[in-house]
């Protein structure tokens, strides 16, 4: 009997991972640019840290989370996202003793128990930033533009939504307005929100359903209430990306329901993903890390969905090179041993190589090298061995040159001498 994989886990084959090594190596790139350092962390956490950092009331909480009872009875948590373990190491190390500002990026697998359709899965993968210790306009806008930054190299379209969700002291009105909002419509609510109307209505705007995203079409806004300091914060934010040409749009409806979001919130969007459109969600959120148990200092950051975007990369290119520089195909078992240590010294010298067994013809070898893709194929035979050198075929001519190459050449010689056998 075959074993699969379980529903919603998947494998990533080499033609996606050559995407994610990009995207990775992009991220490193970009973040470090920006002053950021990796923080690498533990995939298993106490229950109690998300149960405090994401709130009991949130769906990943109530039915998303695959925790288990550990043999010491303690209850533990495969994590559902970065932020608390990011949070959680940086109040356990002190890390504000050490520097008032800490920019933090982390790369990796993340576990929720969602309903698994396209872009969306049981274990996927987040490349996170958070900056924690800064609270000015600035550097919030640095933040969307390291963003901006990130997707631009990669050549990706990505429309970006902005939103203030204004803070402790003009938020409670918003949220008792649309509170009154959503009493008024009732009757054309789901039943989610009819439990959300009471714990927490900011989320009556999240709703996916359509009955209640037109009962909800005409509530209040929340820029409509934000209090001076708030605006200003804002208005200031906006300023920047415009000076650094960033090209964005006003959200009044992106929230997030959890009480200390504060101020700037932003989400990325695709086209060309579906329904699971979002590659990237962030906002500030000022009031987490007293909640978590240490200093009242304030934080931002955002999360990046791996999978989607490396959707978005493959529709874009097809092929990411991960095509060997060099295919040697050897005939006979003295080829062979010969080949073996050619392909070595190329692969020291850096160069991608594939060696086929000297057990397959000449015509499987070239079938080979073809699928892969590859330019330059160096024939190795036993007259060609008895000369010490190999013979080239380049395969988009599809023709063998008689030249001749020396098979005791210095790697980047033999290298650049098979790229010019037809110049
Ligand atoms: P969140 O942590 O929910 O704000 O999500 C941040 C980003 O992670 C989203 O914009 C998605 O790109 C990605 N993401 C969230 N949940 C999933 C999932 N179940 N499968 C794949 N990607 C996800």
């Amino acid at each position: 009997m075959k074993i699969a994989a379980v529903r919603g886990f998947r494998d990533v084959l080499p033609e996606e991972s050559a995407v994610w090594q990009r995207m990775e190596t992009q991220a490193r790139a970009s973040f470090a640019a920006y002053g950021f350092s990796e923080i690498i962390l533990p995939v298993i956490e106490k229950t109690e840290l998300f149960a405090r950092a994401i709130g009991e009331t949130t769906d990943i909480v109530e039915k998303e989370m695959y925790t288990f009872t550990d043999r010491d009875e303690s209850s533990l948590t495969l994590r559902p996202e970065g932020t608390a373990s990011v949070i959680r190491a940086y109040i356990e190390h002190s890390l504000s003793h050490r520097e008032p500002v800490s920019k933090l990026f982390y790369i990796g697998a993340m576990f929720r128990r969602e309903r698994p359709q396209k872009g969306r899965y049981r274990q996927f993968h987040q490349i996170g930033a958070e900056i924690l210790g800064r609270d000015d306009p600035l550097i919030d806008a640095e933040l969307v533009l390291m963003l901006n930054d990130f997707f631009t190299t990669l050549h990706l379209e990505v429309a970006v939504d902005v939103n203030s969700l204004g803070d402790a002291v003009c938020r409670p009105r918003y949220r008792e307005s649309l509170r009154a909002f959503g009493e008024s419509k009732l009757a054309e609510l789901c039943e989610n929100c009819h439990a959300r109307l009471h714990r927490n209505p900011l989320r009556l705007l999240d709703c996916k359903e359509p009955g209640c995203r037109q009962a909800m079409a005409d509530a209040p806004i929340l820029t409509d209430f934000l209090c001076a300091p708030c605006r200003d914060h804002f208005a200031r934010v906006q300023a920047y990306l415009r000076q650094e040409n960033v090209s964005f749009a006003l959200n009044p409806r992106l929230v997030r329901g959890l009480d200390y979001y504060c101020r700037t919130s932003f989400e990325v969007i695709a086209q060309g993903l579906g329904s699971q459109n979002a590659v990237c969600g962030g906002g500030r959120y000022d009031g987490l890390v007293e909640q978590l148990g240490g200093p009242a200092i304030p934080g931002i950051g955002f999360a990046i969905g791996v999978e989607r975007l490396a959707m978005l990369m493959q529709t874009r290119e097809h092929h990411l090179s991960s095509t060997p520089d060099l295919f040697i195909a050897p005939l006979g078992a003295a080829a062979e041993s010969q080949a073996f240590s050619v392909a070595r010294r190329l692969r020291h010298g850096g160069y991608r190589v594939e060696l086929e067994s000297s057990s397959r013809g000449l015509k499987a070898q070239m079938r080979r090298a073809d699928k892969l893709g590859v330019r330059y194929v160096l024939i190795l035979g036993e007259n060609e061995l008895a000369a010490g050198k190999g013979t080239v075929r380049d395969m988009q001519a599809k023709s063998d040159w008689p030249t001749a190459i020396d098979l005791a050449l210095p790697a980047q010689t033999m290298i650049e001498a098979v790229r010019n056998v037809n110049s």
